[in-house]
């Protein structure tokens, strides 16, 4: 006769409960009952704003339906247990049912609160907590536009984790957004005051209105009793509202537990012990309803593990609990956040690395010990790509400089390759060890990442663990001499050359249509702009066209470079590095006029450092009017074409270096590439433009041109390779475009042409016999492809100052879009300005520190 468990509460954490018993319980020895108010199913709570991306509740449903049909569980959906009696072992539901139980599980979670504000019970104030909240937000605010005939203004009150979702889903739905929090930062639980600051940048460059340290007080209605305006403490007039979401936090629903006479804690919660269980012997409490340790947790992961102790007691076990692990990375927005370990440096003698890029909203924060040697934990904001490899180091040694973990992604190949310790936790949503990952690859044979997800549930639940899976699977796979897969990432199951193809076959032109098609889910930071420039090298349609904005990184968004303060450098493209003497007047006169540092490029350029956001447009337009045009010194593409100075002055030179340079520069400008290309044309063999050092090099010779290919500096400097010797010019570019053409269509994300010339079926012999001897009947089609590009050409930035739309984007500040940044600050060195260091910032203003010259304080505007 089987013991009978009744859960009350039918959400994450009774899911993982119920699954779990079910899988250990192979004796039947229990039966489970769940107890459930809401209507369906348990469902994934954490991913409900995916409801506003097209998800439909069904999407969401947890785990497998067959859960619910075995003989040892029933779920009885739209059923609340009003009353426990302890004594008599029963529960009382709504409905008058009395169920009686052997052992209880409250698994209640928690309820969205809302503080008594006026006007809180107004028709058009939501809360933010289950399918249904989010139905009943949808509809309003799509009826009220209906309505009104204009965009929904919306208002936000709580500006942490679970408000940015909100706002999120608000302006999911085309409505205007303002998010209101009392404290003097976003995110403030989870992020520190510079992290809060990169935060509210980027949402406020969204469009978001963003009101810090502010209180609501009111909020008042319309004639008809509807939300019409939301009065925040110190401002005169009302925000005019539409739709409030109150996303001010959460409270345990421990009523039931209370009622009974069992303890809860000072905030709320029903107390449990280590294992779980209630003072009551026969009743356990998991999730957010439990106070644990003295308080109660609000995330997933902690409540899964308290699911997994409450089995393994009811099978007569002994685990504890282990101590909450509160890492969390979110996108909220399409905002990069997350944060894990001591994130506030509270560890004695915890040292802080920064590294923060204003305007791009990107900041990043290490905490280590006093020696720089152990990882303590860290903030992420605008790039977490680190976060999946950092978390399950926490407390073990990093084993290089710390500073390169935070370089951007795409120096991934400076980042330390730390081989993780067996114990360390992949993904702590449900405890999954990096052994157990390997182990999943060398002893159950999983060999993709829906394997290893489905064997150990790593990366099951808020996803960010992904990356490291799948790093972790591959060097499994590799050490036991299996074939890795060669998938672009977690959406998108074909290699970037067989992305490519697609692409190309299906003529297929905006990100949606092609994930619908070859892939899965919503994109993420990989195949987003790997599919942005696909689409560039095929079409040769403006960089920001249509959905491509949003794919791109922050360089190629802004068309420019983004430097270490926030600031952009602008080079001008200056093909074979000749120049007008009137051109070299211009770019000394616009860097007279923007105060602009200037110097000459390894590249033969003159770049220009410390343009503001908004003052961007105004350099191009000088530049267009001079008859000249910005270049490419950032993104994946062409960036310049080094040359001598050739025959026509070098007395040794035996061929027009400096003409060819020209003519390659123009012919290959704009095109978009798997990873940056630069050319070097030498006008003979002493190499004075050091062709060699470039993924294509040409170096003269009596008859003509040599061409070498597959050289570059990045992180491992090599050499380029001879391809073909002594070819005339119309040849040399028929083989380049054959070259270049093939390595964009077939070379993986973020590879050089060095790897994939090594990496290529039969090396750089192979890559000969295609583009140079035609062995596969495809160099006609190269060329044409080329010549597109050519045909197509068009100046990135002249179009966009032809365009108002785009034209917004460029300014530093949503409401005041003139306004330079204040956050800027420079000193003066050999008679130009940089960036002020943090000792200089400190200094800044005093007699005997140097010299400022633009302020160092934090915008804090409202
Ligand atoms: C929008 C959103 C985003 C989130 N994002 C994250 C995230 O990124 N990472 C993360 O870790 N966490 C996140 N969370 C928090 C996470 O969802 C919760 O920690 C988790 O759902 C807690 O699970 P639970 O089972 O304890 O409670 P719940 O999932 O709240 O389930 C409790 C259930 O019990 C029911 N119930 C309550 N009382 C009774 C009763 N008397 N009778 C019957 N049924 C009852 C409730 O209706 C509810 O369905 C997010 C939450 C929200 C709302
Ligand atoms: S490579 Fe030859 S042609 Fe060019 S500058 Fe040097 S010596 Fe002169």
């Amino acid at each position: 006769m089987s013991e009978h468990v009744v859960v009350v509460g039918g959400g994450m954490v009774a899911h993982r409960f119920v699954e779990a018993l079910t899988a250990r319980d192979t004796g039947s020895a229990f039966h489970v009952t769940v107890v459930a108010e809401e209507d369906r199913a348990p469902y994934d709570r954490v991913g409900l704003s995916a409801f506003f991306s097209g998800s439909t509740p069904e999407d969401l449903t947890l785990g497998a339906p067959g859960l619910w049909e075995s003989p040892g569980t029933t779920l009885r959906t739209g059923s609340r247990a009003v009353s426990l009696d302890r004594e008599g072992q029963c529960v009382t539901t709504a409905d008058g049912t009395r169920l009686a139980y052997d052992h209880l599980v409250l698994a209640t979670g928690s309820y969205a609160w809302v503080p008594p504000v006026p006007g809180a019970d107004l028709a058009g104030v939501f809360v933010y907590r289950t399918i249904d909240d989010v139905i009943a937000l949808r509809d309003w605010v799509v009826r009220r536009a209906a309505e009104l005939g204009r965009p929904v203004r919306g208002a936000v009150i709580g500006g942490g984790l679970l408000g940015l979702e909100a706002a999120g889903a608000v302006v999911g739905l085309g409505a205007e957004c303002t998010v209101v929090e009392f404290a003097p930062r976003l995110m403030a639980l989870q992020v520190d005051e510079g992290g809060g600051h990169a935060l509210r940048r980027t949402i406020e460059a969204m469009g978001v209105d963003v009101r810090l340290g502010t209180a609501s007080e009111r909020i008042e209605a319309d004639a008809d009793g509807r939300v019409a305006g939301l009065r925040l403490s110190g401002e005169e007039d009302p925000l005019p509202v539409d739709v409030v979401v109150f996303a001010t936090g959460v409270r345990p629903r421990d009523e039931l537990a209370g009622a009974a006479g069992l303890p809860t804690g000072a905030r709320g919660g029903v107390v449990v012990d280590e294992g779980c269980r209630t003072p009551d012997p026969l009743i356990w409490a998991i999730g957010e309803v439990a106070c644990i340790e003295g308080r109660c947790l609000g995330l997933v992961a902690p409540g899964y593990t308290m699911a997994e102790i409450a089995v393994d007691r009811l099978l007569g076990g002994d685990a504890t609990f282990p101590g909450a692990d509160l890492s969390t990375k979110l996108k909220l927005l399409g905002v990069d956040v997350a944060s894990f370990g001591d994130a506030f440096a509270t560890t004695p003698g915890a040292l802080e690395l920064v590294h923060s890029d204003p305007v791009a909203g990107v900041y990043k924060k290490l905490v280590v010990t006093d020696d720089a040697r152990t990882l303590l934990g860290g903030v992420l904001v605008g790039d977490a790509s680190a976060y999946a490899s950092l978390r399950p180091m926490v407390g073990a040694e990093l084993g290089a400089d710390p500073g390169l973990w935070l370089l951007p992604e795409n120096a991934g190949a400076a980042r330390p390759q730390v081989d993780l310790p067996a114990e360390a936790a992949v993904c702590s949503c449900n405890n999954v060890t990096v052994g157990a990952v390997r182990d999943a690859v060398t002893d159950h044979q999983c060999h993709d990442v829906a394997a290893v997800k489905a064997c150990t549930r790593a990366g099951t639940s808020c996803g960010s663990c992904i990356p490291l899976v799948k790093k972790i699977m591959g060097a499994e796979m590799a050490k036991a001499g299996v074939i890795v897969s060669t998938a672009l990432c977690e959406h998108v199951g074909l290699s970037r050359a067989e992305l490519f193809n697609a692409v190309m076959v299906s003529e297929l032109r905006t990100f949606s249509e092609i994930l619908t098609r070859f892939g899965t889910g919503r994109g993420c930071d990989i195949c987003k702009p790997v599919i942005a420039s696909i689409l560039a090298s095929l079409y040769d349609e403006h960089v920001l066209a249509g959905d491509r904005a949003a794919l791109q990184d922050t360089n190629d968004r802004y068309m420019a470079n983004l430097q270490k303060d926030g600031t952009y450098s602008v080079v001008p493209r200056v093909p074979g590095g000749e120049i007008l003497p009137e051109q070299l007047v211009l770019i000394g006169r616009i860097a007279q006029d923007y105060g602009l540092y200037t110097k000459i490029t390894g590249g033969q350029r003159i770049d220009l450092f410390g343009a503001r956001l908004e003052q961007l447009p105004g350099i191009w337009q000088r530049l267009v009017d001079g008859g000249m045009e910005s270049g490419h010194a950032y993104g994946k593409s062409l960036r310049t074409v080094k040359s001598c100075v050739g025959s026509s002055w070098c007395r040794f030179g035996v061929q027009d270096s400096v003409g060819m340079a020209v003519l390659l520069e123009l012919r290959y400008r704009g095109l978009r590439s798997p990873h940056k290309i630069k050319l070097g044309v030498s006008g003979c063999a002493r190499e004075c433009a050091e062709a060699r050092g470039k993924d294509v090099g040409l170096i003269a010779t009596e008859n003509g041109w040599n061409i070498y290919v597959g050289g570059n500096g990045g992180f491992t400097p090599r050499h380029a390779e001879l391809l073909v010797e002594d070819v005339d010019d119309a040849t040399a570019i028929a083989i380049i475009d054959r070259y270049l053409v093939y390595y964009v269509r077939t070379a993986d994300r973020l590879q050089r042409t060095a790897p994939w010339q090594q990496e290529h079926e039969g090396g750089l012999d192979r890559i000969r016999e295609i583009v140079v001897d035609d062995a596969l009947g495809i160099a006609a089609d190269l060329e044409a492809h080329m010549a597109r590009h050519v045909d197509d050409y068009e100046d990135e930035w002249a179009a966009v100052l032809r365009d108002p739309v785009r034209l917004r984007q460029f300014s530093s500040f949503v409401n005041a879009p003139d306004a330079a940044d204040p956050t800027l600050a420079y000193v003066t060195e050999r008679g130009q300005r940089r960036p002020a260091t943090a000792a200089e910032r400190a200094a800044g203003g005093t007699s005997s520190g140097p010299v400022l010259i633009a302020p160092t304080t934090l915008e804090v505007r409202s």
